[in-house]
């Protein structure tokens, strides 16, 4: 029989997959001796199976639970459903990686009135009993029963209004009884049935809540921007309550052992006396910090302190715990290696090295590439934010530099940026309801809430800027504006926030952009050091050469030439080569955009030193270049010595149904060598120039032939440059070496690779069009069916962001493998969008590429992700 629940006692930190982060880390502390309130956990393979049972807890696992509770009621000495003394559990999720408020937790499960009445009774403590029963019907009702919090949030609003007070703590028992029943009297009237009071009933409706908000649709939208897959699953912790809410010596609280802002090494935290757990994350109530603790119970501060150091000295890495205090006494509820900023994750691991703590390798491995984007943003101009005066200040819970215009609601903070607006969302508190319109905002500012309330670890996992807890701000929700140092604000305004400092400024404040120094730098030269695969990058331009250069690229891996016929008069010089009749006419006109596309080449080579300097030839089909204004068609007319119409008629018949698989990349070439030939020449005597001028450097370009799906297509192509190449050497009287390759992109081109390979000098992946082709997607429209594939579970990412590696990935390692031995000299890269993405990275390192070429800023990201896939191939 399979084994789908494990008690505390039974587990440890290496069962992650099984029991999720949350349980093997809570048996890891069971295992240290640490004060965990014991139960048990539900494995993640017990949540698949529900699924693949049609939403059901099958027999087996159902009497695997019914067990265990058995066995918590011995350790525990408490009897699950008693009225005399009843074991009360909270019931949580857990997956393999932490996802922070996306999945369901349910507390002081086990309650009814009968159970209510007599624990008020017999503890002399009405008021906590009170509170736990109402504070249950809540979460239950809206957990499990999905009624919507807001009902109850009302009615305990109303309560405090007419008992004119304006913290939940000054209800008095007598108010939450009658609360209880308001809210049970609200569950019937949603539901349509009575509050269950049978403890097992409850129970298993709270397990299946958990196992199904692994599939509610934040939890979705999470895993894709987290690349967790579906099938994990979540385990399901079921864990005796210890009690936070017992009055004046009990507490409950979060804390981080080091900054999870900044990553200094400080005991960073947050508690509430008298409150239940999500109290202090949901930011409700502002609680106290951790040091404060020490005045308020010493002993208790002492030991959790103690604790904080075993934790991070087993973990080796920063710990985020949760605990309760229950009257006097400390509970662990959990630890786990905190989410943090791009910046504190910097910090931290090399914070750890130094210590001795980790190695270097543990500290690249650490650093997840994908936060590193935050850092490269631009960050405010040092002098303009010294000049500025901040109109508010709260705390600096993400950073990072946010300008833009204020909106209230997360669907506005959608609608705007889906419109190109740069917003910063300004929200009371925010909900897990509104991560999709933090993640559309520059910034997020809170009213309420500390550095651990839900908008702060969700923007930190996001890598977006947040400041939190500006008690100054008059919020007026409802009309869309508040009032911030005797200004009116107003939906549209503009607004800054500095995430580091916390400090709010009116207006926009300028910003510069970022630089890789310091701990980043350090980082990034062990990530060098460790990886094997090159990083190059993709760039048209000088300055993006040059930017790459400055984070990083060893090389130019696709420089897209078509971006070059665009700019000033160029594209007047194109549209003539377009429209010539006769093949002088067309090398007239490319005559004129020879010089200014050398140019181009030189500046490139300039900028990268040395390095290699990828030139794909002219890719796109031909009616991108053609007019579409009037005038346009005029002043071409005119020079072409043409007239209106005849020019239309070109326009008309460059006209295709299907673009993307039309007249474009090679196949220009072969209808219009000359561009070929012109494209060469300009490649060619830039090299020779700039080889002339630096000596030590060792210029050698490598002209790639785009969209080959045969072998005679490049040859034909490969034709014309090598002879137009080798005259152009010869000619100057150079010894200037070339390289002549393809991109890999057409299927067929994967397929026969064989062949292609003995004309190829290398190989570059252009896994844009080799997904649109594999999948048969158009990468322009595929956006528009993505979400329905999300939502049908056929996908779980974008296949144009995130390889494909069963099917595209397959026709790559066959390229790879077709190719290698023909050519033993070939070198391969990937040029696709998939070169900047991690996991995409960690595949091309399997395939054994010599590079990955990505836009300039994901060139960090790329060399961190590549060292990370080197140092996790040599672990296995
Ligand atoms: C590709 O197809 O992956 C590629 C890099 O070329 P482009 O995006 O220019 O088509
Ligand atoms: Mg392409």
């Amino acid at each position: 029989m399979a084994k789908w629940v494990y008690m505390f006692t039974e587990g440890n930190a290496t069962m992650r997959n099984l029991l999720g982060g949350k349980g093997c880390n809570l048996a890891e502390m069971t295992n240290l001796g640490l004060p965990v309130p014991q139960g048990f956990t539900i494995t993640t393979e017990a949540c698949t199976q529900y699924y693949e049972d049609g939403e059901k807890i099958n027999d087996e696992i159902m009497e695997q639970i019914m067990d265990s509770i058995v066995k918590m009621e011995e350790i525990t000495g408490k009897k699950f459903g008693d009225k005399e003394n009843p074991l009360l559990v909270s019931v949580r999720s857990g997956a393999r990686a932490s996802m922070p408020g996306m999945m369901d937790t349910i507390l002081n499960l086990g309650l009814n009135e009968e159970v209510v009445n007599i624990l008020a009774e017999k503890s002399g403590n009405p008021r906590w009993a009170w509170d736990c029963y109402r504070r249950f019907i809540q979460m239950y009702s809206d957990v499990v029963m999905e009624v919507g919090k807001k009902y109850f949030e009302e009615l305990i609003d109303k309560m405090k209004e007419e008992k004119g007070v304006t913290q939940d703590v000054d209800l008095t028992a007598e108010d939450l009884k009658v609360l209880a029943g308001q809210f049970k009297a609200e569950y019937k009237k949603m539901i349509g049935e009575d509050f269950p009071t049978d403890p097992k009933k409850q129970l298993i409706g709270a397990i299946k809540a958990v196992f199904r908000s692994w599939d509610n649709p934040r939890a979705n939208v999470y895993r894709r921007d987290n690349d967790i897959p579906y099938s994990w699953g979540t385990a399901v912790n079921v864990q005796m309550m210890a009690f936070g809410n017992m009055g004046d010596t009990s507490g409950t609280g979060v804390a981080f052992t080091r900054d999870p802002a900044t990553g200094e090494k400080k005991l960073m935290g947050e508690f509430l006396m008298n409150a239940q757990g999500e109290d202090v994350v949901a930011g409700v109530r502002t609680p106290q910090k951790i040091a404060q603790l020490q005045e308020v119970m010493p002993e208790v501060y002492k030991q959790f302190v103690d604790i904080c150091h075993t934790l991070e000295d087993h973990y080796r890495d920063m710990q985020d715990m949760e605990f309760t205090i229950e009257d006097r006494k400390l509970y662990m509820l959990q630890t786990r290696n905190g989410k943090r900023t791009a910046q504190a994750a910097l910090k931290i691991a090399c914070d750890l090295v130094d210590e001795g703590m980790i190695t270097e390798e543990k500290a690249v491995a650490m650093v997840d590439p994908r936060n590193l984007d935050t850092l490269l943003h631009p960050q405010f101009d040092a002098a303009a934010l010294k000049a500025a005066v901040p109109v508010g200040r709260a705390l600096g819970a993400s950073p990072g530099a946010a300008c833009g215009k204020i909106v209230f609601t997360a669907d506005d903070a959608k609608a705007w940026d889906a419109r190109g607006e740069k917003i910063v969302l300004v929200r009371l508190e925010t909900s897990p309801e509104d991560i999709e319109g933090m993640k559309a905002a520059q910034g997020i500012l809170t009213v309420r809430g500390g550095m651990t309330s839900h908008a702060a670890v969700v923007a930190r996992g996001m890598g977006t800027c947040c400041v939190s807890g500006c008690g100054d701000i008059a919020m007026d929700e409802a009309n869309k504006k508040f009032i911030l140092a005797g200004k009116e604000y107003h939906e549209g305004d503009a607004i800054s926030l500095d995430g580091s400092t916390g400090n709010i400024y009116d207006g926009i404040i300028p910003t510069v952009d970022a630089t890789i120094a310091g701990e980043f730098g350090r980082i990034m030269g062990w990530a060098d050091k460790y990886r094997t695969m090159k990083v190059r990058t993709n760039a048209d331009t000088p300055e993006d050469a040059k930017k790459a250069r400055e984070l990083g690229a060893e090389g130019i891996g696709l420089c897209r030439t078509e971006h070059m016929f665009f700019a000033g008069d160029r594209i007047d010089a194109f549209r003539e080569m377009i429209c010539s009749d006769t093949v002088e006419e067309r090398e007239k006109a490319l005559e004129k955009i020879l010089p200014v596309q050398q140019k181009d080449f030189e500046e490139l080579y300039e900028a990268l030193e040395g390095n290699p300097v990828t030139i794909r030839f002219l890719d796109p089909p031909l009616h991108e270049f053609v007019p579409t204004e009037e005038e346009d068609i005029k002043k071409l007319a005119d020079t072409q010595g043409k007239t209106v119409e005849q020019i239309k008629t070109i326009i008309d018949s460059l006209h295709e149904f299907n673009p993307m698989m039309g007249h474009r990349g090679c196949r220009l070439a072969v209808t219009y060598p000359e561009i070929a030939k012109m494209q060469t020449k300009a490649v060619i005597r830039a090299a020779i120039n700039v080889q002339k001028a630096h000596a030590d450097w060792e210029v050698n370009p490598e002209i790639m032939i785009p969209l080959i799906g045969d072998i005679k297509e490049l040859k034909f192509v490969k034709k014309i440059v090598v002879e137009t190449a080798d005259a152009e050497i010869a000619a100057a009287e150079s010894d200037l070496k070339y390289q002549v390759g393809t991109m890999i992109e057409v299927p067929r081109a994967a397929l026969t690779a064989d062949e292609i390979a003995k004309e190829a000098d290398f190989f570059c992946f252009g896994t844009n069009d080799l997904t649109q082709m594999t999948f048969g997607f158009s990468r322009d429209d595929a956006g528009k069916f993505l979400e329905s594939y999300y939502d049908a579970k056929i996908f779980e990412s974008d296949p144009f962001a995130k390889l494909d590696q069963t099917g595209v990935g397959k026709l790559m390692e066959m390229a790879v493998e077709l190719g290698k031995p023909v050519n033993p000299k070939l070198h391969v890269g990937i040029c696709g969008e998939h070169g900047g993405d991690p996991s995409s990275v960690e595949f091309c390192n399997t395939l054994g590429l010599d590079y990955v070429s990505c836009s300039p800023f994901r060139v960090p990201i790329a060399r961190l992700a590549a060292a990370q896939a080197a140092i996790r191939s040599r672990e296995d």
